[in-house]
């Protein structure tokens, strides 16, 4: 039967030798078509390229020999073991080769068979050269190895799916390539490769796998991480180009209300850092044109984010317009109601709360509220701004739904999280950007300390001692973002703890399991002073704004990333009195303490992002757990150059088209991202 043509998009259970079972598996590799397959590429090689003839092994080499099988058998040891013994030849003569407990052999390997194998050369108890557990193949006539004799890719793996599956199964789309039942299209114009000296996409597909050097397998990741930082940064810029398409509802007036809005910043019980002044004004100038706004603010924790937002707003209120704010999560969305409220109360401004119950927000100036924003059954009368903090942890889709709620509104989006050059060029060319590098003048700088357990006794007098409000912060048991059940258990098992460690103070409970009302009655407590220490799971994490809390005490910290920690950090050290962080651990291995000691020492979120980076090293991807965008698979971050000549020629490609046949098809048929190639 012939085969039925492939394409990169075919799933993964039509390849050949591929069944619905495998597929299954694979999913845990995230490989769902024949592309992600293809773009499943090797962590490293085996090199098994030194060849060598059978009577000429030397001792403690990796080689490979090609022969063939004199004889194989099984052999039992005294104690019990079992061992497979063959005997090879080639042209130059005849070598042993032993596998320890490796019984399926005997059954693979026949008398007679052309064998390829690969692996060390040691010992046998009896003192004779042998090769010892070769990789193997059995090679039938014009078969070339690709286990054996060469350099063998290994790959990431997992349960039921070895390197050496994996490695067949893309070598038959490699010969599904070959035989033309598979197209791979080349979309970079012929000067592009020549001026970039770049390997053309087939090659570099069938190189990455099986390359005839490590220098060839290098040029051919480099073709594909260039790819794939080429497409990334066109597709941002022209999510970038069609929103400058975009005419706003009506154009935003600015000067007309200038002594409004400086009334409004003198009133503020702080001066506005000169940061702040700088993005504002940035702000102002993006509302008074005719295209809406498309801004993301990155401004370290604490650095003053939300004033900043409440200037927009409150531009928007002056013209007749509606603002939504929408946070991450419930706690987060009450705390910028309260702000809000407070900021705008001498002014007369209507802020309204959608969390889960709904109503009718036709007659709100600023609607606050979570995800919730986004429901069908909320109807806005005419909004003209958006502000997402936390930008992260919505997607792309959640930002266009709640902007199709206005009519082109303007959107800020805030993160604390710092970005990297090369991730705002790849990612984020949609985006202006703002950065807040500046902190207001009246933060003294936190003092951290890593906690050691004997100590910890001492550390809760201390708290004692301060006479002030602290959080105290139980991690999540399990890894994943949500809480769980068991970790509300141990949370409250904790609390029950300190109570009576803490008879003379009192002490609130908080975690994501309770009640939006619930919650907000222990935070509004805890804001005006009613509770001195609020025992949470880490759901204070973002935003929570409490300038009583001096102290932030952070159980087996240690199973936090370092952003995170510096996020928790945040939380205090907001109301001018000097502030502790205390990270506790229980974890004794060296590496768990060395990488908190970081914490100690930086103060400053990119360095800490940095540090985290370096300290985990290059296997975790630069802020991978906090940033969903952040999601490159075959290029990194750090690679500058790399970013910077692919900027350069995303916007080349955008200006002149016509230069670029080749690639501007590709963007123009829709079909950017690598995936649907
Ligand atoms: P973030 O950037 O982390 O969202 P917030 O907007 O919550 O920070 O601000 C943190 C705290 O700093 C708030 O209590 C806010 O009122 C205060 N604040 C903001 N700007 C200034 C300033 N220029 N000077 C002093 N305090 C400020
Ligand atoms: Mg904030």
């Amino acid at each position: 039967m012939p085969l039925e043509k492939l394409a990169l998009n075919t799933s993964i259970s039509k390849v050949p030798l591929i069944g619905p079972a495998y597929a299954r598996r694979m999913e845990n590799l995230e490989i769902r078509t024949v592309s992600d397959l293809l773009y499943h590429l090797p962590s490293r090689f085996d090199d098994f390229s030194l060849l060598a003839k059978a009577n000429s092994l030397q001792e403690g080499e990796t080689v490979t020999i090609f022969g063939t099988v004199l004889s194989i058998k099984n052999i039992f040891t005294r104690n019990g073991f079992m061992l497979q013994q063959a005997e090879v030849e080639d042209d130059s003569g005849t070598c042993e080769v032993m596998w320890f407990n490796q019984r399926f052999i005997t059954s693979v390997i026949k008398r007679g068979d052309r064998v390829s194998l690969s692996g060390k050369v040691g010992r046998s108890s009896k003192s004779k050269v042998q090769l010892q557990n070769p990789a193997f193949e059995v090679l039938h006539p014009g078969q070339k190895p690709i286990h054996t004799g060469r350099l063998v890719p290994i790959y990431p793996e997992t349960q039921g799916i070895s390197s050496k599956w994996l490695r067949s199964r893309i070598n038959k789309v490699l010969e599904l390539i070959t035989s033309g039942n598979l197209e791979i299209k080349e979309f970079l114009d012929t000067d592009v490769l020549q001026e970039n000296h770049l390997m053309g996409l087939q090659e570099a597909l069938f190189q990455v796998h099986f390359p005839d050097s490590l220098e060839r397998a290098a040029k051919a990741k480099e073709r594909l991480a260039f790819n794939e930082l080429l497409l990334s940064q066109l597709e941002s810029k022209r999510r970038r180009q069609d929103w400058q398409k975009q005419t706003v509802g009506s154009i935003f007036k600015i000067i007309e209300f200038k002594e409004k809005l400086d009334s409004f910043v003198t009133s503020l019980p702080f001066e506005l850092t000169g940061a702040q002044q700088k993005v504002i004004s940035e702000i102002f100038s993006d509302l008074g044109k005719n295209t809406p706004m498309n801004r993301l603010l990155q401004g370290d924790v604490g650095s003053g984010k939300t004033v900043v937002a409440a200037l927009g707003m409150l531009v928007a209120k002056l013209n007749g317009f509606q603002s939504v704010l929408m946070a991450p999560t419930e706690i987060l969305a009450q705390q910028h109601y309260l702000t809000l409220t407070q900021l705008f109360k001498p002014l007369g401004l209507g802020v309204g709360i959608a969390t889960g119950s709904l109503k009718d927000f036709e007659n709100y100036d600023i609607i606050v509220g979570t995800h919730a924003l986004l429901s069908d059954k909320i109807s806005y009368k005419k909004l003209g701004f958006i502000v997402i903090d936390e930008q992260h942890r919505f997607g792309v889709g959640q930002r266009s739904l709640l902007a199709q709620k206005g009519t082109n509104p303007h959107i800020l989006t805030m993160t604390a999280t710092p970005i990297p050059r090369t991730v705002a060029l790849t990612l984020y060319g949609d985006l202006d950007l703002s950065v807040l590098n500046e902190m207001p003048k009246n933060r003294l700088p936190i003092t951290t300390w890593v906690v050691p357990r004997e100590k910890r006794d001492k550390a809760y007098e201390w708290i004692v001692s301060q006479k002030t409000q602290a959080f105290i912060v139980c991690p999540l048991i399990e890894q994943s973002e949500a809480e769980t059940l068991q970790s509300v258990k141990s949370v409250k098992k904790e609390y029950e703890r300190l109570l009576e460690i803490f008879p003379q103070m009192k002490l609130g409970l908080l975690h994501g399991q309770m009640s939006a009302k619930e919650k907000d009655k222990v935070l509004t407590n805890f804001k005006v002073g009613k509770l001195d220490i609020l025992v949470t799971t880490p759901v204070v994490e973002v935003g929570i704004d409490i300038p009583g809390a001096t102290i932030m005490m952070i159980e087996a910290a240690d199973r936090f990333g370092l952003a995170q920690l510096h996020q928790l950090r945040g939380r205090v050290g907001r109301g001018g009195r000097k502030s502790y962080c205390l990270l506790f651990t229980e974890n004794p291995a060296p590496a768990a303490t060395a990488r908190l000691k970081f914490m100690e020492r930086l103060t400053d979120g990119m360095a800490l992002a940095e540090a985290d980076l370096r300290f985990r090293g290059p296997g975790q991807r630069f802020g991978q757990a906090q940033h969903g965008r952040w999601n490159l698979k075959i290029a990194t971050f750090d690679d500058l150059a790399l970013v910077e000549k692919t900027n350069v020629l995303s916007q080349k490609v955008l200006a002149s088209p016509e230069l670029f046949p080749l690639l501007h098809n590709r963007v123009t048929e829709n079909t950017i991202l690598i995936a649907q190639n």
